[in-house]
């Protein structure tokens, strides 16, 4: 098959991904082969494909929002209609970023796998969807139903899983809440999405992004409230913010601008150093701030 292998990381501009042929990839007996009609490009693949991620798997095929249809079934996968979790050929599905959890660790029997002690990913430790085909575990794949088009539907599988779950961990997510105010900082693919179930729930959206011409633009488009520099406060105190944006130094930036019991979730899988602050003087005036993050940063980084 055809497919965009990473040999060595290397910055971008020097084209590190060479296109050419590998061997079709067989399904393993709980996994599925997929044939690849869309896969999205994420921040996480340039993360891996720079290095900014450590090398897991090499050579490696990143892409990890990949929408494809099903072509051949593992021995143990089910196949019957009437079964949950059971495939069939040519039934349209996804794949996202995380690949596979061990299923034992104290996350995942705790249902909170995304935080799993042995999990692989997409992309970085598995071969990712660059390609023609790829191989995913029947358990992680996810039917995909027919009213999105493979364009778009693809982002969903990591730029939507990711700030869905962000949104949730906010606590903006009921109906009780409009007027809540949130911020997001950085406004790439997640925040696109994000600020527009937010808005649909009656929130109010404050935008923090160093892009002025295409990310603000696009902020007040979809209905922010106030957009600005990443570096500049809101005009009020937020409920809660989430940084999609891999830049540590927003951290104590959001922390400042949350009001009082508010919640600041890091949403990226890759973050440059959190600054040291002196931030004891706010924090006593804003003391039950939490902060959630929605991978184990050091432990990515380190694995
Ligand atoms: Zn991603
Ligand atoms: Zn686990």
């Amino acid at each position: 098959m055809k497919a965009c292998v990473l040999k060595s990381p290397a910055p971008i501009d020097s084209r590190p991904l060479e296109f050419g042929e590998v061997k079709t990839p067989l399904p393993g007996e709980d996994e599925l082969l997929v044939r690849v009609t869309a896969c999205a490009i994420c921040r996480t693949d340039l993360h891996v494909v720079e290095g900014d991620l450590p090398v897991r798997r090499s050579p490696v095929i990143p892409g990890h929002q990949i929408v494809g249809e099903v072509v051949a079934l593992g021995a143990k996968v089910v196949s019957d209609d009437r079964a949950e979790g059971s495939f069939n050929i040519g039934q349209r599905v996804g794949v996202a970023w995380l690949h596979r959890t061990d299923g034992v660790c104290r996350f995942c029997v705790s249902g909170r796998e995304n935080l799993c002690e042995g999990p692989d990913f997409t992309g970085w430790t598995r071969d990712g969807g660059f390609a023609e085909y790829v191989v995913a575990p029947a358990a992680f794949v996810y039917s995909l139903p027919q009213n999105f088009k493979d364009l778009q539907a693809a982002p969903l599988l990591c730029a939507g899983i990711i700030g869905y779950r962000c949104l949730r961990l906010t606590g903006i997510e009921q109906k009780e809440w409009p007027g809540a105010r949130l911020g997001i900082y950085g406004f790439g693919a997640a925040g696109h999405v994000v600020i527009q179930l937010a808005r649909a729930r009656g929130a109010d959206v404050y935008v923090c992004t160093r892009d002025r011409e295409r990310h603000q633009s696009l902020a007040s488009e979809l209905g922010a409230k106030w957009v600005g520099n990443a570096m500049s406060p809101p005009p009020v105190k937020l409920d809660a913010a989430i940084i999609f944006a891999p830049a540590g130094e927003l951290v104590p930036v959001a922390l400042q601008a949350l009001e009082k019991g508010g919640v600041l979730v890091l949403g990226g899988i890759h973050m440059s150093p959190i600054p040291s602050s002196s931030f004891l003087p706010r924090q006593r005036a804003f003391p039950f701030a939490r902060m959630y993050s929605l991978f184990h940063l050091s432990k990515l980084t380190r694995r």
